[in-house]
């Protein structure tokens, strides 16, 4: 499923199979997600993506084939690949063990052709190993939505007891698991009359659930908006103690209104979480299972990727969106 312009609808495209470069694997596409930075993608709210493109950095697949230099994975074996594709090794904030910042980074679904499709090339120093045991469609969303969830609950803070979380999506269903497991209090914001998501965070253990316009029943200490709202930081701002932080941990996000310094004294902090390092893969893929984090999907056919989309836009999709290949068994 091809993006050809921003703006416009996916269209169905048969491609030349890809061929694996020196150090690439060709998977089969299992499962891939559908994130929320792929609509930011095809809206046209990221700037430069490679186009045409495929869509999707949550694959979960299997190794068809390797390009020369490939040795990590035998044929048969179950990877994922997130969103971070290559990077340099060299700049300043790889050296620093900041990958994630990367000066010359690439990324799956946007620099580089991503999961929307049968097959796909990855570099696999990049990529994951999986267990088979896994279903991959569950599998997926672990592979950002977990990922990036887990280094922005890092960011909040191991002090955080009182977590907030804005916006109940894929990476927060999966986040509250992980955060109540550590003795977290989870405090979940939900779109104002969205009452299917307070209950569902409610259900994945969340101390409290209600409207992001109210403020919780006690000061947080920490709070990490995933909705792309700018309206939230200083709505977050307000609701966290003193020393408090506010992670901003999605790829784009509607303009943050001015507000008063009152909101920000008191040393409380606004960061933003932006990519991931194989670090944090491999920390979060080996947290996950101990959990245990269980997703709750909805499977479309890759054929339907735009639904998927447009489903996401809505608010429409509990926990995350997966698509699967084309006569795969629906749920
Ligand atoms: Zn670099
Ligand atoms: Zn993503």
């Amino acid at each position: 499923m091809l993006l050809e312009t921003a703006g416009r609808p996916l269209v169905a495209a048969t491609l030349p199979d890809p061929a694996p470069g020196p150090q690439q694997l060709l998977l089969r596409v299992l499962a891939c997600g559908v994130c929320r930075t792929d609509l930011h993608v095809a809206d046209g709210e990221l700037p430069r993506p490679k186009l045409p493109l495929v869509l999707g950095h949550e694959i979960v697949g299997e190794v068809v084939a390797a390009g020369r230099g490939a040795h990590r994975f035998a044929a048969g074996a179950r990877v994922g690949v997130p969103w971070l594709g290559w990077t340099c090794g060299e700049c300043r904030h790889c050296r620093a063990g900041r990958e994630n910042l990367c000066e010359r980074a690439r990324f799956t679904g946007y620099d580089i052709d991503g999961g929307y499709a049968e097959y796909a090339v990855a570099d696999e120093r990049f990529c994951f190993a999986l267990p088979a045991t896994l279903a991959p469609p569950e599998a997926a969303p672990l592979l950002c939505a977990g990922l990036i969830g887990y280094r922005s609950l890092v960011a909040a803070g191991d002090g955080a007891e009182r977590l907030g979380i804005y916006g109940f999506g894929a990476a927060a269903h999966i986040v509250a698991q992980v955060a109540a497991s550590q003795g977290r209090r989870v405090f979940a914001f939900t779109r104002p009359g969205d009452d299917a998501a307070a209950r569902f965070a409610l259900e994945l253990g969340a101390a409290w659930a209600g409207s992001s316009d109210a403020a919780p029943p006690e000061p947080l200490d920490a709070a990490i908006v995933f909705a792309p709202v700018g309206t939230l930081v200083p709505t977050a701002l307000r609701a966290v103690e003193r020393g408090g932080t506010v992670v901003c941990a999605g790829i784009h996000m509607s303009d943050i209104p001015s507000f008063p310094y009152a909101l920000l004294w008191g040393e409380r902090v606004v960061r933003s979480v932006a990519n991931l390092t194989r670090r944090d893969g491999e920390e979060f893929l080996a947290l996950a299972p101990r959990v245990p984090v269980r997703t709750a999907v909805e499977t479309l056919p890759l054929r339907r990727a735009g639904e998927a989309l447009a489903r996401l836009r809505a608010g429409q999709v509990r926990g995350a969106a997966v698509l699967v290949p084309d006569g795969a068994p629906a749920a």
